[in-house]
């Protein structure tokens, strides 16, 4: 289908619409760039919302909208606010009690999570299962993992992709909804409307290729958070690869999606990349610099996350740092974890291998945390505790690969 021909089809619908006297106001002509103005876009998903708030319980969550405000941040170039003065932006993301592991976007900038959603992020769900004992809302795996989800979502909000609704099923309700009441002449007229357009435009090959580019962004927009990974993107499909495995099901959100093992395969694939070969997965098995990572390609688990979902975060972090020209002796260092973050977990006393630079006055940023390992700075300078623990073998092991000149092109 040519954009014309879209473009035709959606201004018929618009017609039938504004007929049925359903929008808000009059909209002003389109912007050439597009088929609807910012304005009329944001109507549309206005109208959308309140039909889908009728039917679920939504509400606002503090720890979701620190999430968002620290993408805004990062990505202030590409995601606006209402405060920034454009016509287009981001509202507050909300949280829906619908019962399904689920995030969506509506039309002008309108995204939700699903509790079930959250609840499925912030478990270490290495198994697939959402284990509530496990709950874990301060976890840098688990929120850089729901982070990249609602990057994702931000990316369909910024790829201005709704008209290629993602999800059929959802995009059809979102038409629907907007009218209350079946069988008026005109409500049929809109609803067949509808469905042709969504049948026609809402390929599958479109489908995916507008998620992986979504699954771009999402990518991106989380690695320009220091503490994040691209890593994360690789975990959330690890554990949508195996919640599908456990339940013999996929969700919906799923279903409208690549399968989860290509997505994860993709996100493997931008770590070679972004590293330039460097780091690359083979059979679930970190290589760094074509060596199998501590000899076995996995970082141990510790009580925060599996050993695995550690791994991918790490290899993330590291294939960002030799993007940034950060992984070298001099831009890599050790410090203490209450040095690091604001707001330490635990007792603050755990390491953190950074990637930074130096700054004039002599003191060091750090612009990525490459990872951060159960062991104390005393631990780390005690020769004799490198066979008795694993982390501090780890931490040398990460430096020492960051000292080594960087190897030739094979
Ligand atoms: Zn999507």
């Amino acid at each position: 289908m040519t954009d014309m021909m879209i473009k035709k089809s959606i201004k018929r619908v618009m017609a039938v619409l504004a007929a049925a006297g359903v929008f808000c106001g009059v909209f002003p002509e389109t912007a050439a760039a597009h088929f609807l103005s910012s304005a009329e876009e944001w109507c549309i998903g206005n109208e959308a919302i309140q039909g889908y708030e009728k039917q679920h319980s939504i509400w606002q969550d503090d720890s979701i909208l620190t999430l968002q405000n620290c993408l805004v941040q990062a990505n202030h170039d590409e995601i606006k606010l209402r405060e920034d003065g454009e016509k287009r932006y981001l509202s507050n993301i909300k949280v829906s009690g619908e019962n399904d592991v689920n995030a969506f976007t509506f039309p002008g900038g309108f995204i939700y999570v699903t509790q079930d959603m959250i609840d499925f992020c912030r478990t270490r769900a290495a198994d697939g299962t959402t284990d509530m004992n496990r709950y874990n809302t301060d976890s840098i795996y688990n929120n850089g993992t729901l982070a990249f989800v609602l990057g994702h979502e931000m990316g369909h909000f910024v790829n201005e992709d709704y008209l290629r609704a993602y999800d059929k099923r959802f995009a059809v309700d979102m038409l629907f909804g907007l009218f209350g009441g079946q069988g008026s002449a005109e409500s049929v007229m809109v609803q067949q409307e509808a469905q042709d357009i969504l049948n026609k435009m809402n390929t599958r090959q479109m489908s995916l290729r507008v998620e992986e580019q979504a699954d771009e962004k999402g990518l991106r927009y989380v690695s320009r958070v220091p503490v994040w990974s691209i890593g994360n993107g690789a975990i959330f499909f690890h554990r949508l690869c195996q919640l599908e495995a456990a339940n013999h099901t996929r969700q919906d959100w799923q279903r409208s999606h690549s399968k989860s093992d290509v997505r994860l395969r993709r996100v493997l694939g931008k770590m070679k990349e972004i590293s330039g070969g460097r780091v690359e997965f083979k059979e679930d098995r970190f290589y760094l610099d074509h060596q199998l990572f501590m000899g076995t390609g996995r970082l141990d688990s510790t009580a925060e996350v599996d050993g695995l979902e550690r791994t991918y975060y790490v290899a993330g972090q590291i294939a960002s740092a030799i993007e940034a020209g950060l992984w070298s002796k001099a831009c890599v260092a050790v410090a203490e974890e209450k040095d690091v973050f604001v707001k330490p977990h635990g007792d603050g006393s755990r390491l953190v291998v950074c990637a930074g630079k130096k700054n004039r006055n002599g003191t060091y940023s750090c612009q990525r945390v490459i990872g951060i390992f159960e062991c104390s700075a005393k631990e780390l300078q005690e020769a004799s505790s490198v066979r008795k623990n694993k982390e501090v073998e780890t931490v040398r092991f990460l430096y020492q690969q960051a000292a080594k000149p960087v190897p030739k092109d094979e």
